[in-house]
């Protein structure tokens, strides 16, 4: 039986570790893939979330873009009833209803175009 290597980091694995020494590497791994995942598909012209082909030159299909937005929606109205950042989550900055940081972003957004 050889022995088995950590499919993230290449280190030993512990004993009853299958695929990964640990919860991180398992996560690293599985971001690296889904960031593979969408940009194959992104290049094949399909959505980036279920496989469809993806509509009006983006990168993911009606259905999914409906659905995500409708996350996004409760999500921000979560964070508008508890006070948060609507884009981060983070705490507010006094008088706005984003951060500093979301702030700043946006602002170098609409000016760097
Ligand atoms: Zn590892
Ligand atoms: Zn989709
Ligand atoms: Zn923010």
């Amino acid at each position: 039986m050889s022995v088995k290597l950590c499919h993230m980091c290449g280190s030993d694995l512990p004993k009853g570790c299958r695929r990964f020494c640990s919860e991180k590497c398992r996560r690293d791994f599985q971001k690296e893939y889904n960031r593979e995942y969408a940009a194959k598909r992104r290049a094949e012209g399909l959505c980036r979330y279920c496989g469809e082909p993806a509509t009006d030159g983006m990168a993911s299909c009606r259905p999914c873009r409906e659905k995500y937005r409708k996350r996004m929606r409760r999500q921000i109205a979560a964070r508008r009833r508890t006070g948060l950042c609507i884009r981060c989550g983070r705490p507010r900055k006094p008088g706005y209803r984003q951060c500093h940081l979301c702030l700043t972003y946006s602002s170098m957004w609409r000016s760097g175009r």
